[in-house]
């Protein structure tokens, strides 16, 4: 087992930084800060795996714990070739974070092995999901560290997972991990969960700004699994959805889109591109085509970046004309491009908020694994709407309350309960005043 990092530079420092103006409101004792400067455990593995032509190629993989003051650390498994230890250690930061802004009693954790998934047959993906929860099996568990899918990993993957887990440990154990099929525990609701958060997100600000869904104009840059379930559900509620994008490019119709011709038409043909080339499959939707760029630049009232981070950077902040920035993608404003839009009081709902949807139906699965007690459809996008409303709500005030952003009061409110638990196990002070 590796020792885990300090914030010494990269992404995982990045993270770190934002504790600083956290506190600025939370006033804890710089022993808490220090403590969630460094992440509580990391093991680094080596997963061999037989390709199917008989060749055995070792892989690289990684399983980081930042905190579990909370509860189990929590937190997805990623499959990319850009994996890297910084990388996996932020992300296991800002799920502690995400879980303690939303209330779940969880910690934050991650995973990640360094491997293009798409080069993978179906049977090699499946002997490198299972070799992987070989190697990790006795650092996770139900009541350690819960997996969940993250990117290039599914339902699937999760199912072979949490097989080879129960085949380990000799126990049928559907809570070690989420995101499963229905079949082996999986929870109603979790496939569209992210994109529904946000979209309780949306509403709930558009309802206290007072504006009319048919009025209020979005753009989604990046059409998959939260994209689109973001951009359905806009255009069910009657929201002018005028552009949405994938790697290959955009499109655009002031008059909003034909949203689910337009995920019809994506779904079939893999790409949005069929919507733009010519033929019968184009004429189901309506538009024209801009680049990705001109998405960013749009002048909306709400801009919804569901692809990639690092999206919005100085160089192309300037060019940002959206009202609202609802973070559904990770990380995507730099952190110099957060500051330019935050001084032209740009609001922007911060990533461990708008996408948290998906981490909350995760702490659903988990309780209904271990309790053995399922829960409907309905109950799931109830308690899911029940749990960001109020979310949201106390950070906007804690915001206005202290003339921060909504990043900061959102770091704040989670920088609180975690300070306060990990005071209520004791701290310099408490033990000196004895
Ligand atoms: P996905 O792989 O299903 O979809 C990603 C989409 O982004 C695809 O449509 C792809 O074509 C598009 N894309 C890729 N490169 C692009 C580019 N350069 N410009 C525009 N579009 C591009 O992924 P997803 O699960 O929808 O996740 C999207 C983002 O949301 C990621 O940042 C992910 O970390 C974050 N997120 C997802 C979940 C979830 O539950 N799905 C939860 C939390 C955060």
């Amino acid at each position: 087992m590796a020792g885990g990092a300090g914030a010494s530079g990269g992404m995982f420092a990045d993270a770190v930084s934002r504790l600083e103006a956290a506190n600025r409101i939370t006033g804890l004792e710089d022993e808490v800060i220090e403590r969630l400067s460094v992440p509580l455990a990391t093991l680094q593995v080596s997963i061999p795996v037989r390709r199917d032509d008989g060749r055995l190629s070792i892989l690289s993989g990684f399983r980081v714990r930042h905190d579990t003051t909370r509860g189990p650390a929590k937190g997805g498994i990623r499959f990319h070739p850009e994996v890297c230890l910084d990388e996996v250690q932020a992300l296991a930061f800002w799920m502690t974070f995400k879980c303690a802004a939303l209330g779940l009693p969880f910690g934050g954790g991650k995973g990640g092995v360094i491997v293009d998934a798409k080069s993978l047959s179906p049977m090699e993906l499946e002997r490198l999901s299972r070799g992987y929860m070989e190697q990790i099996a006795d650092f996770i568990g139900p009541e350690t560290d819960v997996m969940a899918p993250d990117m290039y990993t599914n339902a699937r993957v999760m199912g072979w997972m949490m097989d080879e887990y129960s085949q380990i440990t000799r126990r049928q154990t559907p809570a070690v991990i989420t995101g499963k099929p229905l079949e082996l525990g999986g929870s109603h609701g979790r496939d569209a969960s992210t994109g529904r958060g946000a979209f309780y997100v949306i509403r709930e600000l558009q309802r206290r700004e007072e504006w009319e869904p048919q009025q209020t104009t979005v753009a989604v840059q990046g059409f998959g699994n939260a994209g689109q379930s973001l951009a359905l559900l806009l255009h069910e509620a009657g929201y002018r959805v005028v552009a949405v994008s994938d790697s290959k490019g955009a499109i655009h119709r002031e008059a909003g889109l034909d949203i689910p011709s337009v995920v019809r038409v994506k779904n079939e043909d893999r790409k949005l591109e069929a919507i733009y080339c010519d033929g019968s499959v184009c004429e189901a939707v309506e538009a024209d085509r801009i680049s990705n760029e001109d998405l960013l630049a749009l002048e909306v009232d709400v801009l919804v970046p569901a692809a990639l981070g690092n999206v919005i950077t100085c160089d192309n902040v300037d060019r940002v004309r959206a009202r609202l920035i609802v973070e559904v993608a990770n990380g995507p404003l730099t952190t110099e491009a957060d500051a330019a839009l935050a001084d032209r009081d740009v609001r922007v709902v911060p990533d461990i908020v708008a996408n948290a949807g998906g981490a909350t139906v995760s702490y659903f699965e988990w309780s209904q694994n271990k309790s053995g007690w399922y829960w409907s459809e309905e109950e799931v996008f109830q308690r899911l709407e029940a749990i960001m409303t109020r979310e949201l709500r106390a950070i906007e005030e804690l915001a206005e309350r202290e003339r921060a952003t909504l990043r900061e009061a959102a770091y704040a409110h989670a920088l609180r309960r975690i300070g306060r638990a990990i005071e209520a196990k004791g701290t310099h002070s408490y033990f000196r005043q004895g």
